[in-house]
């Protein structure tokens, strides 16, 4: 039997929650521990938002290159090298782990490498990859094991063998045309970025608009948008099968609108959801109980059903975005010391980094009619802020829904930038302002931000104003 390796807390997963965690509670001089099967600093800085978020830079400047000549610059001829593109992408990585090796080292948290799983409530089993394993002990045990691409149960589509976003993030070619199933935001960011590197791209999606959670008229722009540059996009389309090999050739066969549909590629990447890595870690010994999608079941305070075990991120049903990760280590470190801090009624801002950006904070229309919730709407198209005449990205809207109280309950931004003109109207949000307090700003001239005083001084007064 070995010997129990005793700490004040272990995290597993070393993801953007836990390492925080880790990092915090060290620095507050406990002995901590982090087990991490495989990525330092977990998905993001690996195989998520920041190696996709690189790629579509190296996509973004090989369109701007191709659109050269309508700034005034000629360039005769230009090609992508997927091989440099991956270069650049991978020096990042590396770059980046340096970084988190760095931080763990200078924090004295310790992090070990191996899966782990429980042995009880309080040990945790880890086995590195030559097989050999300890076992270590905490007070406190922090969750942060992230997820997982999964795909649903179609005939012939795991012997299909499609890629993942991981794979996908290691492509050294083009696919020459790649599909993609499903139509959310990792979907269009891929699309988007593998067509400009020179793919053929087809988007394929079951329901009637891409971004099924967005405005019907968001949506619509931003498949127009991709359409322009040469994306198909194909909306109605459920698949009963695949057959063939991703990377060779593969079939897709369903219907559409009532009639079969059949669309044959090269490559397949299934962009259709997550799911939490929580099946082999042993929560049963633990005490730690899992909702029916396998996610750990924590309360307001990410409190588990055992005492002293946390869970956050993505395994703990929180939405899944790296901020999010971040924030969940907040309230259960503020918890810990005396407060009281709860995931309920959060914001949840997100961008997808397609451009033109498309950014949202809180409800749009379609989710304030849902809930029965009045608003009173307002939109302007970002053609109507001077900078991007400026800049010939005049493509894009801004909306905002404005409450009885003149408070802000929702902004949606498609445009140039959009991601920066969040956490202005997140703050007036969060600290109870009204829209005029934002329309009545003086914004410095011309910046991409006037477009969000122009959309505010547009709403229209309450009625018992007018
Ligand atoms: C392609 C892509 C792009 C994305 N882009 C964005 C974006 O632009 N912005 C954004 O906010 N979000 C983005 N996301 C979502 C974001 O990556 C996740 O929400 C975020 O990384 C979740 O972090 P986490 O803390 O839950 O855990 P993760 O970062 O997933 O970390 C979990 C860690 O646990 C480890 N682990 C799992 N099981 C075990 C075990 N048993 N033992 C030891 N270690 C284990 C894993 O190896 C991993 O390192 C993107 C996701 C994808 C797939």
């Amino acid at each position: 039997m070995s010997v129990v390796e005793e700490f004040d807390a272990l995290v597993l997963g070393s993801g953007e929650g836990g390492k925080c965690m880790a990092w915090h509670l060290a620095h507050a001089g406990q002995k901590v521990a982090v087990i991490e099967d495989r990525y330092i600093g977990g998905s993001c800085p690996n195989i998520a938002c920041l190696p996709s978020k690189n790629i579509i830079h190296s996509a973004s400047v090989a369109n701007s290159v191709g659109h050269a000549a309508e700034y005034g610059t000629q360039i005769s001829a230009f090609s992508v090298a997927m091989k440099a593109v991956q270069a650049r992408k991978r020096a990042m990585v590396e770059n980046l782990t340096e970084m988190h090796s760095q931080r763990f080292a200078s924090s004295g948290a310790t992090l070990v490498f191996g899966h782990g799983c429980f042995v009880d409530t309080r040990t945790l089993e880890l086995t590195a990859e030559d097989g050999k394993s300890r076992q270590l002990s905490g007070r406190q045990i922090f969750l942060d094991v992230g997820a997982f691409a999964t795909h649903p149960a179609i005939p012939g589509l795991t012997n299909a063998k499609p890629m993942t976003h991981v794979e996908l993030l290691e492509l050294e070619h083009c696919p020459p045309h790649l599909l993609i199933l499903g139509g959310g935001y990792l979907a269009l960011e891929f699309a988007q970025a593998m067509r400009r590197l020179g793919s053929v791209v087809t988007i394929i999606e079951r329901a009637a608009q891409i971004l099924t959670r967005e405005d019907p008229d968001i949506a619509a722009i931003v498949a127009d948008t991709l359409r322009s540059e040469g994306v198909e996009i194909v909306t109605g389309v459920s698949i009963e099968s695949v057959s063939g090999m991703s990377g060779e050739q593969v079939t897709l066969h369903g219907n559409r609108k009532g009639r079969s549909y059949t669309i044959t590629g090269s490559d397949l990447h299934v962009a259709l959801g997550q799911s939490p890595n929580t099946r082999d870690i042993g929560l049963e010994a633990a005490g730690v109980a899992v909702t029916d999608r396998g996610y750990i079941q924590v309360n307001h305070r990410l409190e588990t059903t055992s005492p002293n075990v946390w869970a956050l991120g993505d395994c703990a049903g929180s939405p899944a975005f790296t901020h999010m990760s971040f924030d969940d280590f907040r309230i259960i470190r503020d918890n810990l010391a005396g407060g009281n801090r709860s995931s309920r009624g959060r914001q949840v801002p997100y961008c997808l980094f397609i451009e033109p950006e498309l950014a949202r904070v809180c409800l749009n229309e379609m989710e304030a009619r849902r809930l029965d919730i009045p608003f009173r709407g307002a939109a302007i198209p970002v053609s109507s802020i001077l900078r991007t005449r400026t800049t010939d990205e005049t493509t894009g809207k801004l909306k905002v829904l404005i409450g009885d109280d003149d408070r802000i309950l929702g902004f949606t931004a498609l445009g140039a930038r959009a991601g920066e003109m969040l956490p202005a109207v997140q703050l007036a949000m969060a600290e109870g302002l009204t829209y005029q307090s934002i329309a009545a700003l003086i914004i410095a001239h011309p910046t991409y931000s006037e477009g969000r005083q122009t959309l505010f001084s547009t709403v229209s007064p309450r009625a018992a104003e007018m």
